[in-house]
């Protein structure tokens, strides 16, 4: 049959619409997302009759594809993956996962009205700052608190709010960039601030600080270093003496702490990074830090300090720009408040229960899930256990190795890019290292319920390749 003989032989968008299929899809995804996948699918059929690719016309096929469409049309953007990195606060796939009782509370205000800003007692209007301010202070000793979008809006507010058209002094060591955009030179370009460099990139010292105090200075600035390191001929002034030099000077001290650590990391076994009550503790103006990283919460920043300063935060026009919404702030409140009973914390925050994750434990699993996927994908692969490295990501703790052990899948039909791909594209995606031509799977960043998960796929790739 000629091209034009077949183009003929094409069904109408209404003959396919009759289709006992063609309905089906109807129902489940609406007339108008079906309709354009029925005019796609009818375009790639005559485009391919055309080049000449086409020698039948198969109604069949047509309302196949338009299935194959519309389920890629239906498919959410932002859709759950399967962590299988060993990347704890891993930034690109979300951070943190919540504790269940956070998403149960998240689910609770989402789904009716709220106390968000409503006082029961007086019946009246109420402030959203009441839901975590206490809890921050509790947990840090701050006087006061808030909570607000994220730790770079905080940073941005902090400086704005306290040294707008001042000099704020940072060291050089300290100039960092966070990734995407956040450096904070342009920080604090943007909040008004003027920066004021001192030291060198190794090394700053308290009298590099003093030296540049002039009367146009209203800030001291400390930032965490949390992504990077530098190491070997280096000096940081510590927070204790910057809030001495403050004092005698009267220029308040702002740490951007960053990771957002409560407890003490170092009781297990991990480096002893700065806490935020130790911050306070220290006597800084203000610091802030992130809701996500090693938090486990919700995405916020967190900001803790002098009650007047945090008086003048909440009043700054930015408060409202950057203010956390009802679904962050009851995810925040429960996170917060699980660190009040430390077994509980380390059980249900997913971010600290991963970190924290005995070693013992991750082996049993790496064995457990080496053997079924053994079992469910025969000789598809050569599947081995072994020792390697999970990281606590999020551009925290960056020196440190945690020792894990990983399930490596060798493929014998495909290469580990190959696999490593398939995974990906899968539904769920299954996210996986490759090292030495292996494709690492690491326990740690996997819940036990999503490692029958990862089975399947690995059984189904080397059932379709
Ligand atoms: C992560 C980080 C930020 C940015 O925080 P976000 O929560 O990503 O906005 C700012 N400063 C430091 C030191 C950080 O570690």
């Amino acid at each position: 049959m000629d091209a034009n003989t077949l183009l003929r032989t094409l069904p109408k968008v209404d003959e396919l619409l009759k289709r006992e299929d063609v309905a089906e899809l109807d129902v489940a995804h609406g007339r108008t997302l079906t309709l354009e996948a029925l005019r796609e699918a009818l375009d790639a059929t005559r485009a391919a009759i055309r080049a000449g690719d086409l020698a039948e016309v198969s109604a069949d096929a047509i309302a196949s594809d338009a299935a194959a469409r519309l389920a890629r049309k239906a498919r959410r953007s932002l859709r759950r993956v399967i962590n299988a990195t060993g990347i704890v606060v891993h930034t690109n796939l979300g951070r943190s996962p919540l504790a269940e009782s956070a998403i149960e509370a998240v689910a609770e205000v989402a789904r009716g009205y709220s106390t968000l800003e409503y006082d029961v007692p007086s019946g009246e209007r109420g402030s959203r700052h009441v839901h975590v301010e206490e809890l921050i202070c509790r947990l840090t000793g701050a006087e006061a608190a808030m909570a607000v979008n994220n730790n770079a809006s905080a940073v941005l507010m902090g400086l704005a709010a306290l040294s707008r058209r001042k000099e704020a002094i940072v060291s050089r060591g300290q100039l960092v960039e966070i990734g995407g955009s956040f450096r904070i030179p342009d920080i604090m370009r943007e909040s008004g601030a003027k920066m004021v460099e001192v030291g060198t990139t190794n090394k700053t010292h308290l009298r590099d600080y003093e030296n540049a105090i002039t009367p146009r200075t209203g800030l001291l600035l400390k930032v965490h270093t949390s992504n990077y390191r530098v190491v070997g001929f280096t000096e940081e002034v510590s927070t204790e003496d910057m809030v001495a030099l403050g004092e005698k000077h009267g220029i308040p001290v702002f740490e951007d702490q960053g990771s957002g650590v409560l407890i003490d990391l170092a009781r297990f076994g991990l480096p002893g990074e700065p806490t935020i009550g130790a911050a306070i503790a220290a006597g800084v103006d203000l610091v802030s830090a992130s809701g996500d990283k090693l938090l486990g919460g919700p995405q916020a920043g967190i900001l803790a300090g002098k009650r007047e300063v945090i008086a003048k935060l909440k009043k700054h026009p930015l408060a409202r720009c950057v203010r956390l919404d009802k679904m962050t702030l009851a995810a925040l409140e429960v996170t917060l408040r699980l660190y009040l009973d430390e077994d509980r914390l380390l059980a249900e925050v997913p971010t600290l229960r991963m970190l924290t994750m005995r070693a013992g434990e991750i082996e049993t699993r790496a064995g457990a899930l080496a053997s079924a996927i053994s079992e469910a994908c025969g000789e598809s692969y050569d599947v081995a256990t072994q020792p390697d490295v999970s990281r606590a990501g999020g551009g925290a703790l960056p020196m440190k190795d945690i020792p894990t052990t990983v399930v490596a899948l060798e493929p014998r039909a495909m290469s580990a890019v190959a696999l490593e791909e398939r995974l990906r594209l899968g539904e769920p995606a299954v996210i996986a290292r490759i090292k030495d031509g292996r494709v690492l799977l690491d326990p740690r960043t996997l819940r036990t319920d999503e490692e029958p998960e990862v089975v399947s796929a690995l059984a189904y790739v080397a059932r379709e390749g």
